[in-house]
């Protein structure tokens, strides 16, 4: 199994229509094991598409309580539970993802209980065992270092940086513009950041229906323009950036020529326009 990422979804944002991508997921092969980062809607189908059995997922790390990075997670371990999922998966998450967990076995304790009791299925609780994220955590070869990333109002959100076997691979979560990130992400093996365009968040939040300024505002304070993604691959001298988590996603007016001329202000190396199944070797 050669070391890989793939981006499941890479559209910024909860909300999916007719050509869009979709929202937040990663799948990591490294040291030989199998990382899900994220579980944004339709994790589990893209898993599947990878060619890679639910029940081979090894751990899974959510970055924050935004829905697109999480509103799956249940719905996964269901789905892999009942295509045999018989062992404990950890998850390393932020605080607050236990409730979440508890509440979804809750939404489903009818069909839940039916399963076990009417076809013999295993307890479905201890498939999961939720650790609340820390700064550098261990998992069989694999070293995982988190950083605090900028994401306002959200304070538990975290840039990742998984290390094992002298690779490393660095995913920014959601993040506006921080400096810090180029030191986080220092030589990796490839760095996966996300990426907004100040025009078309415009563009967005003209045609929102149903909210206000409060979504423009959000926006604008908690992601990183396009432009300044490229310098921090400079800076941090990556071997490979790729883009995800786009702002805007799905419109037209913004296409890959405007999303390349921003990242090449400042950087001129290998660079991937994420699209929902991409897989790049590290
Ligand atoms: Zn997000
Ligand atoms: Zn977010």
């Amino acid at each position: 199994m050669s070391d890989s990422i793939a981006l499941l979804g890479v559209k910024g944002g909860p909300a999916i229509r007719p050509g869009s991508n979709m929202p937040t997921a990663m799948l990591l092969k490294l040291a030989g094991k199998t990382v899900l980062v994220d579980a944004g809607l339709g994790v589990t189908r893209a898993i599947c598409d990878q060619g890679v059995a639910l029940t081979d997922i090894d751990l899974i790390v959510i970055t924050h309580l935004h829905s697109d990075h999480y509103l799956e997670l249940g719905p996964f371990f269901h789905t892999a539970w009942t295509a045999g999922l018989n062992r404990t998966i950890p998850i390393i998450g932020p605080n607050g993802l236990d409730a979440y967990w508890a509440a979804f076995q809750d939404s489903m304790r009818f069909d839940i209980d039916l399963r076990i009791h009417d076809e013999g299925r295993c307890d479905f609780a201890s498939l999961a065992d939720i650790q609340i994220i820390d700064d550098t955590m261990t998992f069989d070869t694999i070293t995982l270092r988190t950083m605090r990333n900028i994401h306002p109002p959200i304070t538990d959100t975290f840039a990742l940086r998984f290390e094992a076997k002298g690779k490393a691979v660095v995913l920014s979560g959601d993040t506006a513009y921080m400096p810090q990130m180029a030191d986080f992400a220092k030589d990796a093996d490839v760095l996966v950041h996300e990426a907004m365009l100040r025009d078309g968040v415009e563009a967005l939040c003209a045609r929102m229906t149903n909210g206000d300024e409060r979504l423009r505002t959000h926006i604008l304070r908690s992601h990183t323009d396009a432009a300044d993604v490229g310098r921090i691959a400079k800076d941090a001298r990556v071997r490979q950036l790729a883009l995800n988590h786009f702002v805007p996603d799905g419109d037209p007016d913004f296409t890959d020529q405007h999303w390349e001329a921003e990242v090449r202000t400042h950087w001129d190396g290998p660079l991937f326009l994420g699209k929902d199944g991409m897989k790049i070797t590290l």
